[in-house]
C-alpha cells in the first residue's frame, strides 16, 4: 500500500478535512499517478452533500486530475515515469458491454468505476478521487495531457471539458450553427470555448449580467440576461442547439423558446430537484429535450488534443486544498471565474 494524504468529507454534513489515504501498489497494467492538480466541479459538492443520494463516506473528493507518471506495472506500455497525464469521472468499467466496445464506458451496462464515490469493477472496493497526492489507474483509463498545456488550466478539461466537448460533437455542432449555453461557470465556460472554437455562433445564456464581457473574451458573440425578458424575446426561435449547464432547480421552459424548430436542448446540469416541463414548448416546434454524462475514454482523448490544437484551457482560481470549503462555498454562489483548481502540493503543508 501507498500512504497519501488527503482532503475528506466524513459525512453529508461535515466539511473537508485532512484524512490518511491508502492507495494500491500499481499493478501489472496499473499507473501510479503524482497528482499536480485537481479542479473542483459542482459534482463534487451534490455528492460531498449527498444531494443525489447514496453517497459513499469517507469521500474524497475529485474527478479533474492531472499530473505525471510516477510509476507503471510490468505490463504497461502506453506510458512511462514522468509522462503528463490526466485522469476524469472514470477508472474502470466492465469492458464487454457494446457500449464498453464503442468506448462509451460512461454508458457502460454493467455499471462503470466512478473515480470517486463508487466502486472498483469487483463491486466492492470503494474508489477515492483526486483531492490526493497520489492516484493508481489502469493505464485504459488514463488520458495523456498535449504538451502544450498549462497542467493547472488542463485539470478542468477531464470533466468540464469532456461533458461539454461529447454533446457538441454529438449534437453535430460546426460552423453555420447558432448555440446557447446557459450558465456560465465550469462548464459554461468550457462550452463557449469549445462550441466557438468548433466554429458556431455561440451566446451565453446567464442569469448574472456582470458576467456579459467575459462572455465574449470567452469565444461568445454576445450574452443573453435570463432574467431579462425582453433579451429572450428577441433570440427566439432563433437557435438550433442549448447546452444548459445549470446546477440548481430552474425554469428550463424558458429556454425552450429560444430553439428553433427541430432544435434541441441538452441538458448536463444535473439540479437535485426535478424540472417542470411544459410539453408545449416542446410539442410546437418538435423541440427535443435531450441528456449527456460526461465522455468515453476515446472522446476524452480527442478533447484533449482538440483543446492542444486550439490552445484552450480552462481559467482557473489556483487554491491550495486548505481554501476547498471557502470554495464550494463561493461556487455556489456563482463566484468563480471559472474554476477552481487545486495545487496538490498544498497537501504536502
Ligand atoms: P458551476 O461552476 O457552479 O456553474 C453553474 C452555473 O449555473 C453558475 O455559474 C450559474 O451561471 C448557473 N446557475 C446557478 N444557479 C442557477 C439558477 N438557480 N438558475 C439559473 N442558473 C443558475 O457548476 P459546474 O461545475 O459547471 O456544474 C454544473 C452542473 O453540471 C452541476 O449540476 C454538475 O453536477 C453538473 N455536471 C454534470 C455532468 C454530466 O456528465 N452531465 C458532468 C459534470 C458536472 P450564471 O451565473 O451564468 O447564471
Ligand atoms: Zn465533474
Ligand atoms: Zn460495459
Amino acid at each position: 500500500m501507498i500512504n497519501v494524504k488527503s482532503y475528506a468529507a466524513q459525512s453529508a454534513t461535515s466539511p473537508l478535512a485532512p484524512h490518511a489515504l491508502s492507495r494500491r501498489e500499481p499493478g501489472p497494467y496499473d499507473v501510479l499517478i503524482d497528482i499536480a492538480f485537481c479542479g473542483v466541479c459542482h459534482s463534487d459538492i451534490h455528492q460531498a452533500r449527498d444531494e443525489w443520494g447514496g453517497s459513499i463516506f469517507p469521500m474524497v473528493p475529485g474527478h479533474e486530475i492531472v499530473g505525471h507518471v510516477e510509476k507503471v506495472g510490468a505490463n504497461v506500455k502506453k506510458f512511462k515515469a514522468g509522462d503528463r497525464v490526466g485522469v476524469g469521472c472514470l477508472v474502470d468499467s466492465c469492458r464487454k458491454c457494446p457500449h464498453c466496445a464503442e468506448s462509451l464506458e460512461q454508458y457502460c451496462d454493467n455499471g462503470f468505476s466512478g473515480t470517486y464515490n463508487g466502486m472498483e469493477q469487483d463491486g466492492k472496493t470503494p474508489t477515492y478521487g483526486g483531492y490526493a497526492q497520489k492516484i493508481t489507474v489502469d493505464q485504459d483509463f488514463v488520458l495523456r495531457v498535449p504538451d502544450n498545456l498549462d497542467l493547472a488550466g488542463a485539470a478542468p478539461l477531464l470533466c468540464a471539458g469532456i461533458t461539454t466537448y461529447s454533446p457538441l460533437r454529438h449534437w453535430g455542432v460546426k460552423k453555420g450553427m447558432k448555440v446557447a449555453i446557459v450558465g456560465l461557470g465550469g462548464l459554461g465556460h468550457m462550452g463557449v470555448k469549445l462550441a466557438s472554437a468548433m466554429g458556431a455562433e455561440t451566446w451565453v445564456v446567464t442569469t448574472s449580467p456582470g458576467k456579459a464581457a467575459d462572455a465574449k473574451r470567452l469565444g461568445a458573440v454576445g450574452a443573453i440576461v435570463s432574467k431579462d425578458g425582453s433579451d429572450m424575446e428577441k433570440h427566439a426561435n432563433s437557435f438550433d442547439f442549448i447546452l444548459n449547464t445549470v446546477a440548481a432547480p430552474h425554469d428550463v421552459n424558458a429556454y425552450f423558446n429560444l430553439l428553433k424548430v427541430n432544435g434541441t436542448l441538452t441538458m448536463v446540469g444535473a439540479p437535485d430537484k426535478p424540472l417542470e416541463v411544459n410539453v408545449f414548448g416542446l410539442i410546437m416546434r418538435r423541440r427535443r429535450f435531450a441528456g449527456s454524462l460526461i465522455g468515453g475514454i476515446k472522446e476524452t482523448q480527442e478533447m484533449l488534443d482538440f483543446c492542444g490544437k486550439h490552445d484552450i484551457v480552462s481559467d482557473v482560481e489556483i487554491i491550495p486544498i486548505q481554501k476547498i470549503n471557502e470554495a464550494y462555498e463561493r461556487m455556489i454562489k456563482g463566484d468563480v471565474r471559472y474554476r477552481f483548481s487545486i495545487d496538490i502540493k498544498s497537501l504536502a503543508a
